[in-house]
């Protein structure tokens, strides 16, 4: 190795980021990993906090905790807000930092096909915040509907959501609201009856998770009119407005309006000079790094690739890990050999292996394909469930969402079903002078 400590930048704790530096491991070279927030978020389970079943911390690890006994490894909480390639900086509020290797593992944001103005009325899930949102919404919309049970229209209102979006994340959503509303709320109420809740599952798709089979698809639907979810496919969203879904051919009133349509890459890299992807996603070389920056590398929800065997690499929490551990793989082999910074068209190229999908809809509900076979009800909704608690971060997150879920199955009962609003503003951190205060 050479005499001058290597230094590499990692950008975005997310499974990408963090799977890199889990499997970097290379004495003497110095890894910064920067976050704007100070925890690694297990993005699959969020649709159970925006639906009461988890709290934030179960789902979530500090960053800092996670590297506390890797020397090497420095976290910093701070936004990045611009990478300069020619120069190799990354600068934030805060500080430019240099490096020898960069990752972009900054992952993506909710995508409202440039109507942004809808993102007010209808809320996206990609963050603990949007999923805060969502809980205190939905639950507050009850409290109102309890409230005004004179007013028969206003309740009806109160107690329609609609979400958009049959992918995955809005098949989950759906289906968890539904469940919410029709099965845990029942007895709490006294004015309202929460089975006559509305949940409207809306998508222009002609069916919902399209990406899998047309028997995995009919059988999600199923599963989801099972649970109460009325399911509107074929049908295009033409505006949002406070408490409306305007489609071609009616509008939909519904106090929750849940977004689930799309996502795009991160808004940081929008200024890049380097070649961009459908979403704005930056195209990678076939061993993951950008096209003319050899020392920079670009994985998970950010990158656009298709990979050696011709196969375009999803946005899922496998292909960015497993895109993650290919880079580590090939930074570490020539920092360990001396050489210097290799070129793409040398490196081994990525090759993602698919180890099949899934998607719950509700207690015993979900769809699944693996190893060539499809399963669904309790089969898949077992296997998600010990796939979820197996690849959480976190032996205490694992404990805990482990006992909330069979607390939940056994009592009925799901374990975050709290209002809650933070005092706004007391956590901004500024600068001032040479400090930071909080
Ligand atoms: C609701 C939901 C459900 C999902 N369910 C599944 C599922 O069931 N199975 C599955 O495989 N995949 C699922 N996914 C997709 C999966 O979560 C992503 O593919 C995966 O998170 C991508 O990893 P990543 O490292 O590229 O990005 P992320 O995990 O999103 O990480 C990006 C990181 O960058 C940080 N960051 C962003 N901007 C900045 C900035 N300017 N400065 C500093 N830090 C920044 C973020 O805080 C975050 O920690 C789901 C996604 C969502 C939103």
């Amino acid at each position: 190795m050479e005499g001058v400590r290597k230094r590499i930048l990692v950008l975005g704790g997310g499974f990408g980021g963090l799977a890199f530096v889990k499997a970097f491991d290379c004495p003497g070279v110095e890894i910064t990993l920067i976050d704007k927030e100070n925890h690694h978020l297990f993005q699959p389970l969020l649709y159970q906090v925006a639906t009461a079943g988890l709290a934030a911390p179960d789902i979530a690890e500090p960053l800092r905790t996670l590297f506390s006994k890797r020397k090497e490894v420095q976290v910093l909480m701070d936004e990045v807000r611009d990478i300069d390639l020619e120069k190799s900086l990354v600068r934030t509020p805060h500080q430019s930092l240099s490096y020898d290797y960069l990752v972009i593992a900054l992952g993506g944001r909710t995508n409202y096909f440039g109507k942004d103005d809808w993102e007010k009325h209808a809320s996206g899930l990609k963050t603990l915040a949007d999923a805060h949102r969502i809980r205190n919404e939905v639950l507050g919309a009850f409290e109102m509907a309890e409230n005004l049970a004179e007013d028969n229209a206003e309740r009806r209102r109160l107690m329609s959501a609609v979400v958009i979006g049959g992918g995955p994340t809005g098949v989950e959503m759906a289906g968890a609201l539904a469940e919410l509303t029709h099965r845990y709320f029942r007895r709490d109420f006294r004015r309202i009856n929460p089975k006559q809740a509305r949940v409207i599952l809306v998508d222009v798709a002609d069916r919902v998770l399209p990406m899998y089979s047309e028997s995995l698809s009919a059988s999600a639907k199923r599963q989801l009119e099972g649970l109460g979810v009325q399911v509107m496919t074929g049908k295009k969203v033409e505006d949002i407005q406070a408490r409306k879904v305007v489609l071609e051919d009616f509008e939909i009133e519904a106090e929750n309006i849940i977004w689930t349509a799309g996502v795009s890459a991160n808004p940081v890299v929008e200024k890049l000079d380097t070649p961009k992807a459908k979403g704005g996603r930056l195209k990678v070389e076939p061993d993951c790094s950008l096209p003319g920056y050899a020392n920079v590398f670009a994985i998970g929800d950010i990158a656009a690739l298709e990979d050696a065997k011709g196969k375009q690499v999803p946005g899922v929490a496998p292909a960015a890990i497993q895109m993650a551990k290919h880079a580590a793989k090939l930074i570490q082999a020539e920092i360990t050999r001396g050489r210097s910074q290799g070129e793409a068209a040398e490196r081994e190229s990525f090759v993602y292996r698919d180890k099949g999908q899934m998607a719950t809809i509700g207690r015993s509900r979900a769809v699944a394909s693996a190893m060539g076979r499809e399963f669904s009800g309790f089969v898949a909704w077992f296997a998600w469930l010990a796939i979820h608690l197996v690849t959480l971060v976190g032996m205490r997150n694992r404990l805990s969402v482990f006992m909330k879920w069979i607390y939940k199955y056994v009592q009925n009962k799901p374990g975050a079903r709290i209002i809650w609003r933070a005092a706004p503003g007391r956590v901004e951190v500024e600068r001032t002078s040479d400090r930071l205060v909080l």
